[in-house]
């Protein structure tokens, strides 16, 4: 299918952009990578009337670490994350996420802040921005917001950037010390959206025992969700087989996927609380 026609203005300067998105009677949208969008309007799930595209927006193309901060503008491809060393040793959780985003292609056009505007409920982006606690910066036609990743995203494809706004910035604060990351997910056939995932972060203390952990799941909620109980259950513990067995218990607990085409609900519980003890793990596991 073709999309229905559209205008299309491609502004050099962010406040250009937000000029031509601020007319109310014009269905205007921001075009990025165009990974997801231009699917959508191929198959008129999307029917923009002008297209406000970021690529010749120079300002926004950056992949910076500022004082220990990543800042990730909306002009920077998936894949450039994985190309600089320093944001692999620093993010290494980032960095294996992204892997598993797509193909190499899709990688090299879609842009990180559009999967995050975008929030699909299976991509990995938004489960790693909430995992590491990502601070969103939104500018829009009354100055700039900034949004912490837990309530940033709201529901299936709807994130917090309002009509009007631009996703302009995901910052990502340093990792702590003597931490370590697990991430995996089930896919039907390797880039594939995934069918269910998990990101997780765990801290070893002085003592040996887990002192913190973030366990992050997605595809089973209409956002990412973090596992709180399972989480509390791991601080203090040895990180061992125990532990673990009662984290699978818990997420499976806290889940309430529903069916689709691709995966019943059951399957998606059970997958859940397997993929997120195997994450617990291998944190665990590279805390040593
Ligand atoms: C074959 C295929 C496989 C894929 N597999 C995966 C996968 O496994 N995992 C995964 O996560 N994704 C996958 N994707 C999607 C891909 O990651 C997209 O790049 C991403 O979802 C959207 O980023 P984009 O820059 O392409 O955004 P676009 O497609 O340009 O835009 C998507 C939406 O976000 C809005 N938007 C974009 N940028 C901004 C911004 N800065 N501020 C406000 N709104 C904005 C647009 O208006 C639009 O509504 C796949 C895509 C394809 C085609």
């Amino acid at each position: 299918m073709k999309p229905a026609r559209f205008a299309y203005e491609a502004p050099t300067e962010l406040e250009a952009a937000l000029a031509l998105l601020s007319d109310d009677l014009v269905d205007a949208r921001v075009i990025a990578g165009g990974q997801s969008l231009v699917p959508m309007m191929n198959f008129r799930l999307a029917v923009p009337e002008l297209l406000v595209d970021l690529n010749r927006i120079a300002a926004l193309r950056y992949v910076r670490v500022d004082g220990g901060t990543l800042r990730i503008g909306a002009g920077a491809r998936q894949a450039e994350l994985l190309r600089d060393p320093a944001i692999e040793a620093g993010w290494p959780l980032l960095t294996a996420g992204v892997r598993h985003i797509g193909h190499p292609q899709i990688r090299s056009r879609g842009t990180v802040c559009g999967s995050l505007a975008h929030h699909d409920p299976v991509a990995e982006l938004p489960a790693l921005a909430v995992a590491l606690d990502a601070t969103m910066t939104v500018a829009g036609p009354s100055g700039r917001r900034r949004i912490p990743a837990a309530d940033f995203f709201v529901s299936y494809y709807e994130s917090d950037v309002q009509p009007g706004e631009i996703l302009v910035e995901a910052a990502f604060p340093p990792v702590e010390a003597d931490t370590g990351w697990g991430f995996a997910e089930i896919a039907r056939r390797r880039g594939d959206f995934a069918l269910v995932g998990a990101a997780g972060l765990v801290r070893a203390g002085a003592d040996g025992r887990v002192a913190a952990a973030r366990l992050v799941l997605f595809g089973v909620a209409e956002r990412p969700l973090r596992a709180t109980a399972a989480e509390q259950a791991l601080v203090g513990s040895d990180g061992g087989e125990d532990v673990l067995a009662r984290v699978r218990e818990l997420v499976a607990e806290a889940v309430d996927p529903v069916a689709d085409g691709h995966a019943t609900a059951e399957y998606r519980r059970e997958a859940a609380a397997h993929l997120a003890a195997e994450v617990a793990a291998d944190a665990w596991g590279r805390t040593r």
